[in-house]
């Protein structure tokens, strides 16, 4: 039967719970045990999919389909395993349940209540993916801070887990903030003994209290923290601030984090945790020998979360081609004709963005014709691919007013179309083509250099469509679709012959790079922009770097 390890936060949201989680997941991994990770979040809505990017960050959609926390994509990456609906569950879907349980006539005419209606089905989901047989150690990540009003159930729900299963097969770990005092030049504990105190009180005592902290914690304040939160002095791990997220299972590792969690759990019998290949890409990733910078064009640029995939992928990318990806961010709705030029200066690759709605997309639009007349590296993604065939459609076809039904529903050339079936669609929830569908490439494609095979599966997360009305016309003038859906004949790439490097895939290929396994095009994406940069160098230059 699988262990249980709960996260719990305190003090302040944005501590880094996701990454503490899936960095304790590596070293478990990292052991040879089995190991996955789940979110549960406070909030009402489903499932994150219809929340805006900058209300949560960017949406990440699993292998099946599921649209779920920005964190499960953490988990993938660290982890290299695939997440699923069951990794992410939220009080939404949680009521949902209940209150269909309750419509079916299925509570026998009980009253149904928080306790024990709402609890049993958080507990019954926590236990979901241990009862598969499949992992020797569940985490799950509880969202929110404790404290808050709506995470009470979920506490509760540990709290009765603890209860129920043998003592050895659940630890909770605590992680909080020891903000420093600039002024009395001091660590303060305080804030982290109320914290662990209201975890108390509702009913779940922490095994283990991880800090965050942007100085050392001293031997002496430890033991602090450990007599005041009443746990042993080596339950009290420092998370200081890491120069990257891919350093905190080495820094967790040091503080001892897994073996305290091996110890509560009885599970000491592990080896030592491999990390070799970690550290090789750490290394690679702290000490690069380049640099590129590449342009992302989007509309939600203030808020780095919502293209959080992209950002990691490129780190991923820049660690195998042994160089730093220095991303530009450039807002899509400032770009005209007239600026594009000086905004784009000095990049070496252009990243244009997945998006929905209206906004930004001329100024997407402009940048595309930029990077595709200046043979500037391109690489589209869902949106980023369809304002790629826009902008084809408009200046080299000469197809005056062309666009996406999405936001022209009457342009006379919608080379970007809703399919049938979709158009029947009104709900906004969980109605886009999701998840994991297969595609086949064109042998001696971009695309299929890339793979280096011809069937692959990539995820989706979108609606609209390439119009197949429009293909032939594309492809006579040079754009490619040179991957597409075996089952459909959906396009689910395009590409420019006679440019350096200039793809568009409709589907999101960020979703699946993890350290072990970089997404191939952001890859060769990388490597285009390293050429594109040494071609800008003088001759002299060049030469140098070679
Ligand atoms: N808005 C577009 C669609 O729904 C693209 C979506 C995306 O970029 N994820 O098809």
């Amino acid at each position: 039967m699988s262990k249980y390890i709960f996260v719990t936060g305190g003090v302040t949201s944005s501590l880094g719970k996701g990454i503490v989680a899936a960095s304790l997941a590596k070293l478990l991994q990292a052991r040879g045990l089995r190991v996955t990770i789940q979110k549960f979040d406070p909030y009402i809505n489903v499932d994150p999919g219809t929340l805006n990017p900058y209300e949560h960050g960017e949406c990440y959609v699993t292998e099946d389909g599921a649209e779920t926390d920005l964190d499960l994509g953490h988990y993938e990456r660290f982890l290299n395993i695939f997440t699923s609906q069951a990794n992410n569950v939220t009080t939404g879907r949680i009521y949902q349940t209940v209150i269909n349980k309750e419509r079916e006539g299925a509570f026998l005419g009980k009253t149904v209540q928080v306790v024990p209606h709402i609890t049993d089905e958080i507990k019954r989901r926590m236990k979901l993916l241990g009862q598969t047989g499949e992992f020797d150690v569940v985490i799950t990540e509880l969202g929110g801070t404790v404290g808050d009003i709506e995470s009470l159930p979920f506490v509760e729900s540990v709290r009765q887990l603890q209860w129920e299963l043998p003592e050895e097969d659940t630890v909770v770990v605590h992680l909080t903030l020891i903000p420093y005092l600039k002024a009395a030049k001091e660590l303060k504990t305080k804030p982290t003994q109320h914290s662990v105190r209201m975890l108390s009180e509702e009913g779940v005592h922490p095994d283990i209290i991880v800090c965050r902290t942007e100085k050392p914690l001293s031997p002496e304040l430890k033991r602090k923290i450990a007599l005041f939160c009443n746990v042993k002095p080596e339950a009290v791990i420092e998370a200081a601030d890491a120069s990257t997220i891919y350093e905190v299972p080495v820094l967790m590792m040091r503080e001892g984090l897994d073996t305290i969690v091996l110890k509560k759990l009885n599970l000491m019998s592990t080896r030592e945790p491999d990390l070799t290949k970690w550290k090789q890409f750490l290394d690679k990733l702290k000490y690069p020998k380049g640099k590129v910078s590449i342009g992302l064009v989007g509309k939600y640029i203030e808020l780095q979360d919502a293209y959080k995939s992209i950002l990691e992928s490129f780190i991923h990318a820049g660690a195998m081609n042994e160089c730093q990806v220095l991303v530009h961010n450039v807002h899509s709705e400032y770009i005209t004709a007239e600026n594009v030029a000086e905004k784009l200066t000095g990049l070496d690759a252009l990243l244009v963005a997945p998006g929905f709605g209206h906004r930004g997309v001329e100024g997407k639009i402009t940048a595309v014709r930029y990077a595709r007349e200046n043979k500037l590296p391109f690489f589209g993604i869902c949106l980023g691919m369809q304002m790629a065939a826009i902008e084809f459609a408009r200046n080299v076809l000469g197809k005056t007013g062309a666009n996406s039904t999405e936001m022209d529903p009457q342009t006379p050339h919608p080379v970007i179309d809703l399919m049938d079936e979709q158009k029947k669609v009104t709900a906004k929830g969980g109605t886009m083509r999701l998840g994991a569908y297969p595609c086949h490439l064109v042998k001696g494609s971009l695309a299929h250099r890339i793979y280096g095979q011809e069937q692959i599966s990539e995820r989706h997360r979108h609606r609209w469509e390439f119009n197949n009305k429009y293909l032939a016309d594309f492809e006579s003038a040079g754009m490619m679709a040179s991957g597409k859906n075996p089952d459909t004949g959906l396009v689910e790439i395009i590409e420019l012959t006679g440019h350096p490097f200039f793809i568009g895939v409709q589907y999101h290929p960020e979703l699946k790079s993890t350290v072990e396994n970089p997404q191939p095009i952001f890859v060769e994406f990388v490597k285009a922009a390293l050429q594109h940069a040494a071609s800008r160098l003088s001759p002299a230059a060049r030469a140098a770097t070679v």
